[in-house]
């Protein structure tokens, strides 16, 4: 590990003045970025720990909706009451990541901020990784590529995004909010997570020295007939394979909105617009489900290990669907 200076400010701006150091890192409970610094791939020359900022309440958006600040821990929020009540989509792809120890620790802006899991990405042993070190290639692309992307993936990188909770938060459709040098920013959820594109070494549209601050959710009209569903190699302590977050608003035998989100698949939760679509104005059930299943998969391209991952999203929207609507 690298050698780095250590500041722990009290208030926002103090921080965001510490934060604008080249080479400095906001640190919540560090249980990715940590990892990172210990393996070398991250080398931040200043730590700027944000944890003893007055961001980590949850309450109630006077129109309507929650404001969740940045530094609420995962388990905090999935057991609050009313993520509980009105955003239990999220508060199930919260209790499906991690392990509870890490929940306890980890923070809703440091999920956010989690970086992929692919193993190249991991070890500086293997020198092609364009996300660590620009330029150098993509072992993964011709290597082991099980855990990796089939939707919106580039020549430069096929990696996943590994949270459960920004996969929900897409489907919810939140708003998150940073604070940096020229002030304070909403971004959409769908505009904060980038493709990897050309510049995978970006995973986020965050500029320099921003620091998240909260997410807030709009009122949802959908939590009634919502599910998040992950499938993972084993039943806990795993990143997904593919993961759902499905919410229907059925009235009188018919689909009148519909959220579809998918984690595991691409280098962002990856938005399936077209399923939905295709459920508007249709009667909810298996044949619907389908369709949609197969629509969230369309421009999918597999690589040498992970062809599975196309049947297996079908399948999981499908069934995530049917558990949303009460039909499983
Ligand atoms: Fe690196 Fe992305 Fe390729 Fe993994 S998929 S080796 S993170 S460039």
């Amino acid at each position: 590990m690298n050698e780095f200076s250590y500041a722990r400010p009290a208030d926002i701006d103090a921080a965001l003045r510490a934060g604008a150091a080249t080479g400095a890192k906001y640190l919540g409970a560090g249980t990715n970025l940590l990892d990172l610094m210990k393996g070398g791939v991250e080398r931040p020359v200043r730590l700027v720990d944000v944890t003893r900022l007055p961001l980590s309440e949850i309450a109630p958006l006077p129109g309507g909706g929650l404001r969740i600040g940045a530094t609420a821990a995962n388990s905090d929020t999935a057991n609050h009451p009313l993520v509980r009540k009105n955003y239990p989509l999220l508060s199930e792809a919260l209790l499906a990541g991690a392990s509870p120890q890490l929940r306890n620790m980890a923070t809703v802006g440091g999920n956010l901020l989690q970086r992929t899991r692919c193993h190249y990405f991991y070890e500086p042993a293997f020198p092609a990784c364009n996300k660590r070190d620009p330029g150098s290639g993509c072992a993964a692309r011709e290597g082991r590529n099980r855990i990796h992307a089939i939707l919106g993936a580039s020549e430069q990188c096929i990696a996943t995004h590994p949270s459960d909770m920004a996969v929900a938060l897409a489907a919810l459709d939140a708003v998150v909010e940073v604070r940096g040098p020229r002030g304070t920013r909403r971004i959409a959820i769908d505009g904060f997570h980038r493709l990897p594109g050309t510049t995978p070494q970006r995973d986020t549209n965050l500029e320099a020295g921003e620091l998240v601050t909260a997410v807030e959710l709009p009122p949802d009209r959908l939590a009634a007939a919502s599910h998040y569903l992950k499938v993972r190699d084993r039943a806990s302590y795993a990143f997904a394979l593919v993961s759902v977050a499905a919410a229907l608003d059925v009235q009188d035998g018919t689909i009148r909105d519909a959220r579809i989100a998918l984690g595991g698949v691409a280098h962002k939760p990856w938005r399936a617009r077209e399923a939905e679509a295709a459920l508007r104005g249709a009667r909810p059930g298996a044949e619907a489900f389908r369709a949609a299943g197969a629509a969230s998969v369309a421009g999918a391209r597999a690589y040498r290990d992970n062809a599975f991952k196309v049947e297996l999203a079908q399948r999981a929207v499908a069934r995530a669907l049917e558990v949303a609507s009460g039909s499983a």
